[in-house]
């Protein structure tokens, strides 16, 4: 696999995501929220910044982007539809784009429903999926700007990928996701077994993530909703739990 991705806590909960391609060794860092925390997770990885990639707005994820630029000279990379509320793009992308990541492309997927410019990434030679704050493993985004449907089709878009793609979402929020799912779903042997190892990877201060999409197809209750009636109705639930 070219395309490897490394998870980098920063602010009180966040990942951004650091990924680097073994054929041309150039390495990209994925929302990056915080610039202190963003620089050194790329000295520590070698000094080396090619490229920014911003899955929306929100300031939790583009935060860090200043600092990086005033050290390295990344191209900068996000949705050509929301330009003006993420910070100057060199590359302006939309749906289906294929970005070229060295010997690698990265594959531009529009997921509105958290935001109305949402958008994810999927690296095939690597198997990794960046959904941003579309999904968390056993979750989903909030609803800011966009409806149930919105995301039950978000979600959706996620169906034709295979189950060993790595989910590299932008939140540690798999405790209490897990506490919730395991509520709705208690009789889920799957969802069982995953929350308590998310139980022990947190006791033992490790990221949760990335966690495989076969393991959240078989988990997560906003991705095994039937209709978006469902996952809405979920998502009340959730937001009130
Ligand atoms: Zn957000
Ligand atoms: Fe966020």
């Amino acid at each position: 696999m070219a395309v490897t991705a490394q998870a980098i806590p920063m602010r009180s909960d966040n990942y951004a995501w650091l990924l680097t391609e073994s054929i041309t060794g150039k390495v990209a860092m994925v929302d990056p929220a915080d610039g202190p925390a963003a620089i050194a997770a790329v000295e520590a990885a070698g000094g080396r910044l090619d490229m920014i990639l911003l899955t929306h707005h929100h300031d939790d994820h583009i935060g860090g982007v200043p600092a990086l630029l005033s050290r390295y000279q990344p191209v900068v990379v996000g949705n050509g539809m929301d330009a003006e509320r993420l910070p100057k793009l060199d590359i302006a992308t939309h749906e289906g784009d294929l970005v070229d990541f060295g010997a690698a492309k990265i594959r531009v997927i529009d997921t509105p429903a958290h935001t109305s410019g949402h958008i994810s990434y999927y690296i095939a030679d690597g198997g990794i999926l960046l959904p941003g704050d579309t999904m968390f493993s056993l979750g989903c985004g909030r609803l800011f700007e966009g409806t149930a449907e919105d995301m039950f089709r978000a979600l959706r878009k996620f169906d034709d990928l295979p189950g060993e793609t790595l989910i590299c979402a932008g939140h540690e929020y798999t405790q209490s996701n897990a506490r919730f799912a395991c509520h709705v779903d208690p009789g889920n042997e799957a969802l069982r077994a995953r929350s308590g190892q998310v139980d022990a990877l947190r006791a033992a201060g490790r990221p949760t993530l990335p966690v495989s999409l076969a393991s959240e197809r078989e988990c997560n209750p906003f991705l095994r909703a039937p209709d978006a009636q469902v996952l809405g109705n979920l998502r009340a639930a959730k937001d009130n739990f």
